[in-house]
């Protein structure tokens, strides 16, 4: 184990060569020994920067001081004060540009490994059957949130910590959001960890109804008004993929990451006995270059398929996270960057066959500071294909918006809610997560859940 304060403690992983062809997790995590030695290179800052970087204020200093003092317990209460989701966080979170960015060690050496830390902890109460700690009593006031995902799963947890009486509504068969049917198992196991953490949602008091659409079942209106619920929470996601609106995008083989990975995922198409199909490709172009383009190609990746993923930018611009990318290339995907697709070609099926595409060179940079892709004329190429998976983004659905009256939205169709409290443009309905921002992350997503559980607070508390 290292004994150099300026050197992390580091994480043991799965073979590369091994994982690409299994869905079993790839990090480990740390065991006792490796966090509590992880947690001696904590300063216990007194004005800790960490804390300002995370979107739920963690006291990061205090849960790792218990760490270091071998008070498991007490580090995991310490979390789940601020975090409902600690498991979940620690193995997603994009820890390098929030807390750990701004930890004081890494000016000379690796920030500390707040998020490896925070798994551990987690993990640590899971294991010994350790629950986070609900409210006294009830306050006889309801509040319903409409979708389980991050930001729904904060707010409940809140709320019912403050002693409301909360009924999540989900549209799905099972709970969780994006946590069940996007992010891979091998990133995120879903038995072991997403389902241990709602489960200590519930424990909580908070009631989950699934297979119930808010806007077709039932309108926010009706809950107001026929079902009694004092306050609605907004917390829908952003799950409408976006396509590139190119020739032969209609072709057989041509699929969204957001419907290959819910096939995999939710549906559980990767186990071998699983009714749900999935087609598993020879060679599979992903599109696009962010998280969701990398757990598809390394979900197609342990499906069978040598998988390219195609992006018009250049490696320092692609916006996954650096560890997701480094995974990537460990199990074998082939990035072929600088290139954007321009059709897809398919064969006398209608099935693809291939994807023309052209070279990109990097011009000046664009409104988002970027440097802008640009063709390099004449230099179209045919790769053979016989799959085309679009990752290039998604936006929320607009159906609870079309359904509800009073509730603006912007261009974009984010619902437009108040950042410091969530509150909407009606009256005692409050929004948060990737409805209001777009497609973001888990972290952010808990943030606004947390800011709309204090505004639904102070305006319940008032009326
Ligand atoms: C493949 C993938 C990988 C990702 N990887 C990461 C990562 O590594 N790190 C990270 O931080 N972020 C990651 N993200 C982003 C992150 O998961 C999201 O930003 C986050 O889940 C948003 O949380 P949310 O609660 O706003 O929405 P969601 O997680 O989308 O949950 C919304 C829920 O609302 C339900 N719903 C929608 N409409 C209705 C309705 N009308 N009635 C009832 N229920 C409804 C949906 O079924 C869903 O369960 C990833 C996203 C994807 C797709
Ligand atoms: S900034 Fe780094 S060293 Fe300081 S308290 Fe936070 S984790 Fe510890």
């Amino acid at each position: 184990m290292t004994t150099d304060v300026n050197v992390r403690v580091p994480v043991r992983e799965q073979d590369a060569a091994e994982r690409a062809h299994n869905f079993e997790e790839v990090c480990y995590g740390y065991n006792e020994e490796e966090a509590v030695c992880e947690s001696t290179r904590c300063l216990n800052c007194q004005n800790a920067q960490c804390v300002k970087g995370c979107p739920v204020a963690i006291d990061i200093p205090a849960f790792i001081a218990q760490v270091k003092a071998q008070d498991f317990e007490q580090a995991y209460q310490i979390i789940s004060k601020s975090s409902s989701l600690p498991a979940v966080c620690g193995r997603v979170c994009p820890q390098e540009t929030q807390c750990e960015g701004k930890c004081i060690r890494g000016f000379k050496g690796d920030p500390v490994s707040i998020g490896k830390l925070e798994r551990f902890v987690a993990d640590w109460a899971r294991d010994h059957g350790i629950k986070p700690v609900g409210a006294a009593s009830k306050n006889g006031k309801k509040v319903a949130v409409i979708g389980s995902g991050p930001a729904g799963l904060t707010c409940a947890g809140d709320l019912a910590r403050l002693g409301y009486e909360v009924t999540i509504f989900e549209a799905l068969h099972e709970p969780g959001g994006v946590l069940v049917y996007g992010i891979p198992e091998f990133r995120l196991p879903k038995e072991d960890v997403v389902l241990k953490e709602i489960e200590n949602v519930k424990s909580l008091g908070v009631k989950i109804e699934t297979n119930v659409v808010i806007g077709k079942t039932v309108s926010i209106d009706e809950l107001m008004q026929d079902e009694g619920f004092d306050a609605v929470f907004i917390g829908s996601g952003a799950g409408l993929p976006k396509f590139m609106n190119i020739p032969g995008e209609q072709a057989g083989g041509v699929f969204s990451a957001n419907e290959y990975l819910t096939r995999s995922n939710l549906m559980k198409a990767f186990k071998e006995d699983a009714d749900t199909p999935i087609y598993r490709g020879k060679k599979v172009a992903v599109v696009g270059g962010g998280n969701v383009a990398m757990d598809a190609a390394r979900t197609a990746l342990r499906l069978g398929a040598e998988v390219h993923i195609v992006y018009r930018r250049s490696e320092e611009e692609l916006p996954a996270r650096v560890e997701e990318v480094h995974h990537a290339k460990q199990e074998g995907i082939i990035f072929d960057l600088l290139t954007n697709p321009v059709e897809i070609l398919a064969d006398e099926s209608g099935w693809v066959s291939g994807m023309k595409c052209i070279r990109m060179e990097l011009g000046e940079p664009d409104e988002s500071g970027r440097r802008r892709p640009v063709e390099v004329p004449g230099s179209e190429f045919v790769m053979e294909v016989d799959a085309v998976i679009m990752s290039l983004g998604t936006s929320p659905n607009p159906l609870i918006s079309s359904t509800t009256e009073g509730l603006d939205v912007n261009k974009w169709k984010c619902i437009i809610a108040d950042e410091e409290n969530g509150a909407t443009t009606k009256e005692g309905v409050y929004a948060g997560g990737d409805a209001v921002t777009g497609a973001a992350t888990v972290i952010l997503a808990m943030g606004a859940g947390k800011a709309a559980a204090r505004g639904i607070d102070e305006y319940l508390s008032n009326k």
